[in-house]
């Protein structure tokens, strides 16, 4: 059943705001919800009207809704099968699902490939051995550990994604072992954001952004004061809270997508180390090669797994990566302020810190 959120409806009311834009018939908007993804999702974008610009925002919304309930790991939804369902079912029995389901498994098992398994959505229950010490840790810091190192490797023995069985003709999806667990993290909301754009873009909606939690996918152009088409400008964060500087860079983005894995986005601390949400497969710890990594690409799903993937991977491997694959750029940042840009990566930039090298 869709389930009408009047109250987020009435936040998407209450944020929109309007610029006018007098030789344009179309004017800019701005809409935010609060309860999806477990972050915050803003849309900006032209429409005719305020009423219009609303009906977009709802499509947009009852989208990353649906893709949201159904790519939940911890929650039930009456009537619904979702993730959390098949992992509550692993080593039981398949689970009949929504072929939303079936193809984020599919397209995850191809980054899986793609990126030789640096990101994993079987990785679940290593994940989640990390994911109870950080929480038990943030609420009680001074008692924070990190999981047995023991125990991590029985866990990894669970991680096999060729295990996820999948019928596509009936719709099915069974975990073959009983100790495995999915985790989508790395991969749905971009997955979630490029399918809703699809469907945002088919409905009229065709120059705007969606971001959700930074997750950022452009559609069309913008309009400036004059009335003239110009990319969308996104940022990268800056991960030094501290500076006044708040993007590192901005970029001119048009039809495409930036998506960023990095240290400081979630993490505990354990004497005095901080430790982050992603996990090298090959250590079964946090991957300490860099504070983030940008992807720039048109899909946003795939941007959102290579992020975390390249997150994981020594830069040179990562670098070869990002090389051969069409239309994909990179940006690194090493622990020591270094930064490394794939060869694409300086045309896209719109304002540089002249002080910072760009190399290829
Ligand atoms: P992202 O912020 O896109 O890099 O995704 C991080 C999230 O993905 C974490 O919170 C975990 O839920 C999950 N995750 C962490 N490490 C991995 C990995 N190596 N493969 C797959 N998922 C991961
Ligand atoms: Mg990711």
């Amino acid at each position: 059943m869709k389930r009408k959120m009047t109250a987020v409806l009435l936040t998407i009311a209450m944020s929109i705001t309007m610029t006018a834009c007098s030789v344009r018939a179309e004017k800019r908007y701005k809409a935010s919800f609060l309860n999806l993804f477990d972050t915050v999702t803003e849309i900006v974008g032209f429409s005719e009207s305020e009423v219009k610009f609303s009906e977009y925002s709802q499509i947009i919304y009852d989208n990353l809704n649906e893709y949201n309930r159904l790519y939940d790991i911890y929650h039930n939804y009456e009537g619904l099968n979702n993730l959390k369902t098949i992992n509550d079912n692993a080593g039981i029995k398949p689970v009949k699902v929504d072929r939303k389901i079936i193809d984020l498994l599919l397209f995850s098992k191809k980054m899986y490939e793609l990126t030789d398994g640096n990101v994993n959505i079987a990785l679940g229950s290593v994940l989640s051995l990390w994911h109870e010490h950080r929480i038990a840790g943030l609420e009680e810091p001074m008692s924070a550990t990190l999981p047995e190192y023991e125990e991590l490797l029985k866990r990894a023995q669970h991680t096999d994604i060729n295990r996820i069985l999948i019928d596509e003709k009936a719709s099915e999806v069974f975990l073959e072992d009983p100790e495995m667990r999915l985790d989508v993290g790395a991969v749905a909301k971009g997955y979630a954001v490029e399918k809703t754009a699809h469907a945002i873009e088919k409905a009229g909606f065709v120059n705007g952004m969606i971001s959700v939690g930074g997750n950022i996918r452009t559609l069309g152009s913008k309009y400036d004061e004059k009335g003239k088409k110009t990319p969308w400008s996104v940022g990268i964060q800056n991960p030094d809270f501290n500076s006044t500087k708040k993007t590192l860079h901005v970029l001119n983005l048009s039809e495409g997508s930036l998506v960023t894995s990095g240290i400081y986005e979630r993490y505990y601390i354990v004497d005095g180390k901080q430790y982050h949400h992603i996990i090298d497969p090959k250590t079964l710890r946090p991957a300490e090669y860099f504070v983030f990594v940008s992807i720039v690409c048109q899909d946003s799903g795939m941007a959102d797994a290579l992020s975390t993937a390249v997150f994981n991977m020594p830069f040179e491997e990562g670098a070869e990566l990002i090389k051969k694959l069409d239309g994909v750029e990179a940006m690194w940042e090493f622990h020591d302020g270094t930064k490394m840009y794939s060869s694409g990566f300086k045309s896209m930039i719109k304002i540089d810190d002249k002080e910072q090298n760009l190399c290829s």
